[in-house]
């Protein structure tokens, strides 16, 4: 697996001089604390580095590959989301396709009282473009999937999980939500693109890990 150039230099600096803390490195390498943790992270969940409190990182050597799968399981939703873009139901479609031009993004997620009812994807709005309907107005709730049809995430689940309905249910998007009982607050987007960015970061762009 090809770590990207930091990872790789954080990896010998350990092997060479561990166990080493944070703060440690963070002076040998001329950067801050804050900006190292990232790769700290990838490399301990990877299993390349170990890290035991009060005394640092220690160097563990190169992973198996299946921990690729152990590690989407230990990273929650919560540090990976976006931004959720969200317009109450008394909007109009209009709105709404204004709002994915403006927002750039694919799906957008409806509210009644601030709580979700329903998401319009692209093809939703393209489908009611094409017809006779005064877009003006149409309330998007005339078109969304409703609740309790949503497939959502709570942020503590896993990046793993995030990927299984996404592929499972065959849709872009997932609103990232709090609540129980169908009464949920959207905090949350989790999108193919936040999947792919993750495997990237996981694999340092390299496809070899995954073969
Ligand atoms: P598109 O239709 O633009 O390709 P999707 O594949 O995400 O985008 O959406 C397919 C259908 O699934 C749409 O009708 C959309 O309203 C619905 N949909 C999108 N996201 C979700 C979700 N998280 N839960 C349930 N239905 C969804």
């Amino acid at each position: 697996m090809d770590l990207n150039d930091r990872q790789r230099e954080l990896l010998k600096l350990v092997e060479e001089r561990g166990p080493i803390t944070g703060e440690e490195l963070a002076k040998l390498m001329n950067l801050s604390r804050n900006t190292l943790r990232p790769d700290l992270t990838v490399l301990t969940m990877l299993g390349f580095l170990g890290a035991r409190p009060k005394v640092g990182y220690f160097y563990r050597g190169r992973p198996p590959r299946e921990d690729v799968e152990s590690f989407m399981r230990s990273i929650p939703v919560s540090s990976r989301m976006s931004l959720p873009v969200v317009i109450d139901e008394n909007s109009s479609v209009y709105d709404a396709i204004v709002e994915i031009f403006t927002e750039n993004v694919g799906t957008i997620f409806i509210t009644q009282d601030g709580f979700l009812s329903g998401c319009v994807s692209r093809k939703d709005l393209l489908r009611t473009a094409i017809g006779k309907l005064d877009l003006t107005q149409t309330p998007v709730s005339m078109v969304m999937t409703r609740m309790p049809n949503i497939v959502g995430i709570h942020p503590g689940q896993s990046m793993l999980e995030a990927a299984k309905l996404i592929d499972g249910h065959r849709i872009d998007a997932l609103p990232v939500w709090e609540g129980q009982e169908g009464k949920y607050r959207v905090v949350g987007r989790i999108t193919k693109t936040n999947i792919t960015r993750f495997v990237l970061e996981l694999g340092g762009n390299d496809e070899s890990y995954f073969e």
